[in-house]
């Protein structure tokens, strides 16, 4: 489904090369986990799968069910079911969280080619899909993550997902800045929406979030590579014995 070749990105105004031969499939119905130390390009990765600016595609590939995505404006990917979690979620001010979460349902709905949901039906959905990620009214009222806690905004972006329920779902370090409980709703939220048409990338720090999100595929990225791919043992070595050793093994 997401098909990534030989991807190599600098950044646009500076003569940096971050990512040098990036190469990963993620099948539908498959979870991926993408470990690996800070500043090994995870990030840059996500940034550069949304359309991000300020980074510049040198060479490879990228492809949701065949189509080209790199060239894509960030709302074309969207409309083809392409979603991403933030590390850091953007605020916007002015924009009512509710508002803005059904304008976006119905584009995708429409996109899609389904009909736009009611505004009575759309409300009993959002309520009850808050409901399960202790989102409460006022969080909804508000506009979009505007004074809301680290926790707070990682829940509302599993929401907008919940919502939107994208195709090719791509969560950077959604589980940093989150403590125990946080995790819980965050993880049990991405577990609900595990299905067999959908793919996940799950970009993580830390193996913590991967006991609770279970993985098929876990891949070690290191100075803009993945260095290594292999099950969810995979993290487990990595927890124990750090990505240094995993470093020098690979080379
Ligand atoms: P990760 O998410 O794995 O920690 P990043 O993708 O955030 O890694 O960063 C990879 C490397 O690229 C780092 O060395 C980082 O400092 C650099 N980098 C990324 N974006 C920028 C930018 N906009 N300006 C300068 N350096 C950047
Ligand atoms: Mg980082
Ligand atoms: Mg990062």
């Amino acid at each position: 489904m997401l098909d990534i070749k030989n991807l190599h990105v600098k950044l646009e105004d500076e003569d940096k090369q971050i990512l040098k031969g990036v190469d990963l499939k993620v099948e539908a119905g498959k979870v991926h986990a993408i470990m690996g130390p800070n500043g090994s390009g995870k990030s840059t990765l996500s940034y550069v799968l949304s359309g991000r600016a300020g980074y510049e595609v040198t060479d490879g590939t990228a492809t949701l069910d065949g189509e080209d995505i790199l060239g894509m404006e960030p709302e074309e990917r969207a409309a083809i079911g392409m979603f991403l979690a933030f590390q850091y979620p953007v605020e916007i001010p002015g924009v009512g969280n509710m508002t803005f979460l059904r304008t976006a349902a119905n584009a995708q709905r429409k996109a899609r080619g389904e009909p736009e949901l009611s505004a009575a039906d759309f409300l009993k959905l959002v309520r009850e899909k808050a409901k399960t990620l202790q989102i409460d009214a006022d969080m909804l009222k508000r506009p979009v993550n505007v004074g809301f806690s680290g926790g707070e905004k990682k829940r509302n972006e599993i929401l907008q997902m919940a919502m939107l329920e994208p195709r090719m779902c791509i969560l950077d370090e959604t589980d940093s800045g989150l403590d125990v409980d946080a995790m819980k709703l965050v993880s049990d939220g991405v577990n609900a929406l595990r299905d067999e048409g959908r793919g996940f990338l799950v970009i993580t720090h830390y193996q913590r979030l991967l006991d609770h999100i279970k993985p098929d595929v876990v891949h070690i990225m290191s100075d803009g590579r993945i260095i290594k791919t292999g099950g969810p043992e995979l993290a487990l070595e990595v927890e124990k014995n750090g990505y240094a050793d995993l470093k020098s093994e690979v080379a």
